[in-house]
């Protein structure tokens, strides 16, 4: 099957042309998610245009289009439900009527990191797999949920995908974007680490006080050259990621636990200490859950998008 993909993201939007397990082109154009969707959707159908030409190929050789969106989505209605400081005017657009008229092709819309999660069921390290949980840690934290080999969605579209909003931490006074305190992602994701280092004891004396802005990549950095505030705020986003983890375990049930996220360039220091974590501390009398690093990295997404419309394709063949 061969479809159009988009992922969303807050800084740039990746286009792209997929066949199965094949993104055969895929291009980045810059995205700005506090100016609104509305704006960016001429520019996403003109590169996806520009590369299905490119590849020689027209519209008509495609089955249609999916689109990873970083809010909650009802894919069932093709629509956006709520934004999260990113394309707040999301759930006012009509994405299948752009969809139909600007590219005349049908479109099924998503959350990202469910997408994610379809991708490395369909094509990475979820493969085989019919029970996953997958972790992003990245500036936020994703956290969903894919059980009998379907992506979990409930009532309201948002079950099995607000893993990152989990309490791990009830004493916390830091407010959330999702509104929530104590969330996993208020105490140990991209967007709230400079807060975290902010309110650390003695910070002006740790060396990543050199940086305009502490990201995962610098808290790795100066904890593995021995800096001791560095050190002790890694240790605690680890623990935070282990809580969280566990809790994803016993909401779940999974087989595998599989983690991404642009954090996993130090996958090295994160999959062995989670690993061991939950197969310590969760409660899984029947063996033990396996705990494995994304294989597809950003393109994870894209790759979801072929058994999102094969999902849509069977849902549709139910419903006749
Ligand atoms: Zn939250």
């Amino acid at each position: 099957m061969r479809v159009l993909a988009v992922d969303l993201g807050g800084t740039h939007a990746m286009c792209g042309i997929v066949d199965d397990r094949t993104i055969l082109a895929c291009e980045a154009i810059d995205a700005d998610g506090s100016q609104g969707l509305r704006s960016l959707l001429s520019r996403v159908a003109e590169t996806l245009n520009a590369i299905v030409q490119k590849q020689g190929l027209s519209i008509k050789d495609f089955e249609g289009i999916s689109v990873g969106f970083p809010g909650l989505v009802d894919s069932r209605a093709g629509q956006v439900l709520s934004t999260n400081a990113k394309y707040e005017d999301a759930p006012q657009i009509d994405l299948s009527a752009w969809s139909r008229e600007a590219l005349g092709l049908p479109l099924r819309i998503e959350n990202d990191a469910r997408m994610a999660l379809l991708g490395e069921f369909y094509a990475g390290a979820a493969q085989g797999f019919s029970e996953v949980v997958m972790m992003t840690l990245g500036t936020g934290i994703g956290g969903v949920a894919m059980i009998e080999g379907k992506l979990l969605r409930g009532k309201h579209s948002q079950a099995g995908c607000l893993g990152g909003h989990i309490p791990v931490h009830f004493t916390g006074s830091r407010r959330c974007t999702c509104g929530g305190m104590g969330c996993a992602e208020a105490e140990a994701a991209g967007w709230s680490l400079p807060f975290v280092f902010k309110e650390w004891p003695r910070a002006s004396e740790s060396t990543l006080s050199k940086y305009d802005k502490v990201g995962f990549k610098e808290l790795f950095e100066e904890a593995a050259a021995a800096d001791k505030v560095a050190i002790a705020i890694r240790d605690r986003c680890l623990r935070v990621w282990c809580a969280d983890a566990v809790a994803l375990v016993h909401a779940y049930d999974p087989e595998v636990l599989v983690i991404g996220g642009g954090v996993m360039k130090s996958a090295a220091s994160i999959i062995p200490v989670i690993e061991s974590h939950v197969q310590t501390y969760a409660w899984t009398p029947w063996g033990k859950v396996q705990v494995r690093a994304a294989a597809l990295g950003n393109n994870a997404a894209l790759l979801g998008a072929v058994p999102l419309l094969s999902e849509s394709a069977a849902f549709h063949t139910r419903m006749t």
